[in-house]
């Protein structure tokens, strides 16, 4: 029986983490060919050196997860044709504006057996509507792709070595491939379950994001706990409203998993869409989200300011503003039309949504 071979598409903070991760589980495995290739954006270090030369010599990733060894059965490769080409479990893990662009590169490229699954969080903002990253990595390669979403910040693994967290896939048909995926992440430390549920894990992923703008915003305005556990009570109320109105199978349940409420926690005391958030407000928008971002990122990215604007063109299209005055206020103060402190403000208007 052949084994599954699996590529991952990105190598930042989080890619990094995904590409150790189930490196630690292909290896030795029966099911799984030991060795994963792993696309790298590639780019020149100060010193000179290829990013994907250095990581291949160190075996980390020393820009983007600094300190950790990936397993020596991981291959940074730059060639992204040449990363996937005898891939079937395909790993997505790019910021998300760069997805359809790589799904560009990528059409006809791929085993047509491939499976995927997205671990990006954002959506894409067609004519037509919203369009999760999975649904394009579905549309534009012809491979079904499930989601895997949770309270996972990166830097943690790197810092703490293996503490336990948790995470959600999301899967649309085959619960049989979500547990493939399951088994592929799966770690005593990483407990991953799976639930029917793909737009409501996928939609938690992204929506969060901007939540965690707003609970940056908070703190950089010193307003204390009490006012951003009630942004994020909030938040997540508009992310469950907003999912369950763009897509009417998404459930209750999946707010209470680790994609949900705990990568809502999460991402608002620790993450970096939190982090820039609250330089913002500490500079009184003198410095912009762009300038923030690489001044204090390095060549991270944030995903919460575009996904602020990709829901409000969303919402605007539709006329749902005032329902979700959160969403709606995260990018009027992204893009300096309203003070950071108007944050607080809208909650007089917040509706009610029971
Ligand atoms: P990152 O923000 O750490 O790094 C940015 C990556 O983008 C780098 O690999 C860089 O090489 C690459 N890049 C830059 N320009 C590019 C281009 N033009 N085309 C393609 N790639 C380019 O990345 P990350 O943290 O791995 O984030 C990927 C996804 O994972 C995001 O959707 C994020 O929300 C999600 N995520 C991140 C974390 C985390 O803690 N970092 C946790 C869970 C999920
Ligand atoms: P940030 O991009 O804000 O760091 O969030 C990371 C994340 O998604 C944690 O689950």
């Amino acid at each position: 029986v052949e084994q599954f071979r699996v590529s991952v598409v990105g190598s930042g903070n989080w890619g990094s983490v995904a590409a150790k991760l189930v490196a630690s589980n292909t290896i030795g495995h029966p099911f799984f060919h030991d060795e994963v290739r792993m696309w790298v954006f590639e780019e020149v270090l100060p010193c000179g050196e290829k990013l994907s030369d250095a990581i291949n010599r160190t075996n980390e990733n020393v820009k983007y997860l600094n300190g950790v060894k990936l397993g020596k059965n991981v291959v940074a490769d730059p060639d992204l044709e040449n990363a996937v080409r005898e891939a079937n479990m395909l790993v997505f893990v790019t910021p998300h504006q760069f997805m359809e662009g790589i799904c560009k590169r990528l059409g006809g490229k791929i085993r047509s057996d491939a499976e995927g699954i997205s671990l990006i969080k954002g959506m894409e903002v067609k004519k037509e509507g919203p369009c999760m990253i999975s649904k394009l990595i579905t549309d534009m390669l012809g491979i079904n792709c499930c989601v895997l979403m949770g309270a996972n910040i990166a830097n943690e693994a790197r810092i703490a070595f293996e503490k336990f967290s948790e995470a959600t896939i999301g899967y649309k048909h085959s619960k049989e491939v979500a547990q493939r995926w399951a088994k592929l992440f799966s770690q005593s430390y990483f407990l991953v379950s799976a639930v029917q549920d793909i737009e409501g894990v996928e939609l938690c992923g992204t929506l969060k994001n901007v939540v965690a703008i707003a609970a940056g915003l908070v703190d950089g305005l010193d307003m204390g706990n009490n006012t951003k556990a009630a942004i994020m009570r909030i938040g997540l109320r508009e992310m469950r409203a907003l999912s369950k109105r763009l897509f009417s199978s998404v459930k209750d349940s999946t707010f209470f998993e680790s994609c949900g409420v705990a990568d809502v926690i999460t991402t608002c005391l620790g993450g970096r869409n939190r982090r820039v958030a609250e330089a913002f407000a500490r500079t009184g928008g003198k410095k912009s989200f762009n300038e923030l971002e690489a001044e204090l990122l390095q060549g991270q990215k944030l995903q919460g300011v575009s996904t602020a604007k990709e829901v409000y063109d969303v919402l605007s299209h539709r006329g749902w503003q005032g329902l979700f005055p959160l969403l709606t206020t995260v990018h009027k103060i992204c893009i300096g039309l309203l003070p950071p402190s108007a944050i607080v403000e809208y909650s007089e208007h917040a509706p009610n949504f029971s």
